[in-house]
């Protein structure tokens, strides 16, 4: 059986003194869903006091990003170990950080490595441009994206690896994936990936949510999806009656 977890992507958003006051409004709630795993990805500014605040619960605090290196001259980046002192997860590859700031597979694939020789639990983003999707090409992008990204990950790392698949299209458009269709990429694409990377029983034991657009009317009709065990969430999660809405559909 696969826990669901549902992770809130604050992105941009929130000074130190905001993000305080929203984990104070969605704690009690978060708290009381115990089958699902909670996760809070606020901006880095904001992971000693909210670590604080999270500290006596078992809502996780997670990095929006990281830089693969420990320490160095690497100006404006947050290194693994940093994100390390205060977080258990984090995000890797998000659209927004291939899109807006050049990161490559590649790139997405030295993170990761990083992560986990860290012991942070990845968030590995994979998703098609509204392009690729209409030009029928999701699942060969998908594909490459979580090959690429997984490259040289040993069996025995990879089930601590959660997969969102989260077409850019539907990020912060409102416009949603059809929920089957999303369980058909999930399913018949990063899952089969899996079983041909490692095998059958790591595939059918790593987590694989959706992400794009998802909000508590509609998440109920993602997380019914036979392959689909939670969500990414951007917008919703920055809104305390959403998001609680949206983990409580997980449960
Ligand atoms: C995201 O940022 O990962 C995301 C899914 O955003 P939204 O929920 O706003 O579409």
């Amino acid at each position: 059986m696969r826990k669901p977890i549902v992770a809130g992507n604050w992105k941009m958003n929130k000074t130190v003194e905001q993000a305080a006051l929203l984990v104070a409004d969605l704690l009690p709630g978060l708290e009381a869903v115990k089958t699902v795993e909670r996760v809070l990805c606020p901006p880095s500014t904001s992971f000693m006091v909210i670590s604080r605040l999270l500290a006596a619960s078992d809502v996780g605090l997670g990095a929006q990003n990281l830089y693969w290196e420990e320490s160095g001259a690497f100006t404006g980046e947050l290194s693994v170990l940093m994100v390390k002192e205060f977080c258990k997860y984090v995000i890797i590859g998000h659209s927004e950080r291939r899109s807006l700031f050049g990161e490559k597979d590649e790139h997405v694939n030295l993170k990761l490595k990083s992560a986990l020789a860290h012991e942070l639990l990845p968030i590995l983003c994979v998703g098609e441009s509204l392009e690729e999707n209409e030009n029928n090409q999701t699942k060969k992008v998908v594909s490459q994206q979580v090959k690429k990204a997984l490259m040289g990950i040993e069996r025995q790392e990879a089930e601590k690896i959660v997969i969102a698949y989260e077409p850019v299209w539907a990020i912060g458009t409102g416009k949603a994936a059809n929920p089957e269709m999303a369980n058909d990429i999930i399913g018949g694409v990063v899952r089969k990936n899996l079983a041909e990377l490692f095998n059958e029983k790591i595939a059918s034991n790593i987590r694989i949510v959706y992400g794009g657009s998802v909000n508590k009317k509609n998440a109920a009709d993602y997380f019914s999806q036979p392959d689909i065990d939670g969500g990414l969430i951007g917008g919703a999660s920055l809104k305390p009656e959403e998001f609680l809405g949206i983990v409580e559909a997980a449960a």
